[in-house]
């Protein structure tokens, strides 16, 4: 019998060195794959707390630990992401990056406290059955680090019988726990589309292939596309990220663009076919236009598949901690590279409030809020100790 007090309360003491240590990673953002200090200093942490097992630069920077229950039992996997991002902090206060044009926007930095936290619970009082994992992924932010470690040969042959994350979301009210069954954040890829034509002096443009029509058709036909709704099933999110054009040279006419697009559905097959169509769509332009044209995609995100009997444990975990839980409406338009997790394994990955007037993710202001640490542990710890 786990009494209320150990399971779902995080001490006076504990929470203040979580903030401290959140600030601290504030302070020190690092983006994807370049983790270096992150993971020593998140290393340095676990160390204390004597896990079962430490394993350290797992799929480039990443760290995994394991602490062992008392008797056999299901292995659950909870992760947390190491990256921040290439944004520059508008804040004053104490815990400001201090790095140049870097700072943790997406509230990592408060994702890991909580991981950190819930590995304190676990040193001091071992899980009934079962072993927990617990793991702090690089390069999120490029959906490169769920692939890297499951890629890395210690991680791969491992089995999980069920995976967790959680995300902070501004704009709900804090501490109230958002789910959903099946998608949790939609398919995400980035197309890149290079057009080649020929140079010619800028007052003889007939005399090259100037591709920037077939730029403004591509861009503008692409958009004519979009159906940003996130209620509809059918959902298309076309951005507009990058365009280049020519040089700034002056007497060169044109002979080379690249228009950059991120397009978003909810599901993997429907991102499938909304890239058959766009890549249709440019292709014949170009043709048109007599115009080379090569595509390539980068930074891939499937869609996160929540499976609900594992959302049903989060349900009543949030039930038994005492928080406010929500059902979402529809997904969240964000790719998450969790997503290759519950691909793999049933899992899920659920929502925690940061405010509704905090800034958005990614806003140069967002400061993730540490009021919310210990109802992120509380979540994770009773969906260990369900009993
Ligand atoms: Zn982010
Ligand atoms: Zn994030």
């Amino acid at each position: 019998m786990i009494d209320q007090e150990r399971t779902s309360q995080v001490s006076e003491g504990l929470l203040r060195k979580l903030m401290y240590l959140r600030r601290e990673l504030h302070a020190h953002p690092e983006t994807a794959m370049e983790e270096e200090w992150t993971a020593q200093r998140i290393t340095r942490y676990l160390e204390v707390l004597e896990p079962d097992a430490l394993l350290t630069k797992v799929g480039g920077t990443g760290i995994l630990a394991r602490f062992d229950g008392r008797a056999d039992g299901p292995d659950l996997l909870f992760r947390c992401e190491l990256d921040a991002l290439p944004i520059a902090e508008e804040n004053t206060f104490h815990h400001r990056s201090t790095i140049d044009g870097r700072s943790h926007k997406c509230g990592h930095d408060g994702h890991m406290a909580i991981i950190c936290g819930l590995a304190e619970r676990l040193a001091a009082d071992r899980p009934k059955q079962g072993r927990v994992w617990l793991l702090f992924q690089p390069a999120e932010e490029n959906g490169m680090g769920a692939k890297a470690v499951l890629a890395d040969p210690r991680v791969a042959d491992l089995h999980f019988d069920r995976v967790f994350a959680l995300h902070n979301l501004p704009g709900v009210a804090q501490g109230t726990i958002r789910v959903r069954n099946d998608t949790f954040t939609a398919a995400v890829n980035s197309i890149v589309m290079q057009l080649k034509g020929r140079t010619s002096h800028a007052a003889e443009p007939e005399h090259g292939i100037n591709p920037a029509a077939a730029m403004s058709t591509i861009i503008s036909r692409t958009l004519a596309l979009a159906h940003n709704v996130p209620s509809d099933a059918h959902m298309r999110v076309i951005t507009p990220v990058y365009a280049q054009l020519g040089s700034k040279d002056y007497g060169i006419s044109a002979g080379h663009a690249e228009v950059h697009l991120t397009l978003r559905c909810w599901t993997d097959v429907e991102l499938e076919k909304l890239q058959r169509t766009v890549e249709e769509l440019a292709l014949k332009v170009a043709r048109d236009e007599q115009l080379e044209l090569s595509i390539h995609y980068t930074q891939h995100f499937h869609a996160n598949q929540n499976d609900p009997d594992t959302v049903d444990l989060v349900r009543a975990a949030v039930q038994a901690a005492g928080l406010h839980l929500s059902e979402a409406d529809h997904p969240f338009k964000w790719g998450e590279d969790f997503g290759l997790f519950t691909q793999r394994f049933p899992g899920c990955m659920f929502g925690i409030g940061a405010g509704e007037d905090t800034p958005a993710l990614h806003n140069p202001d967002y400061d993730f809020p540490d009021a919310i640490i210990p109802q992120g542990i509380a979540v994770f710890e009773r969906i260990i100790r369900h009993d």
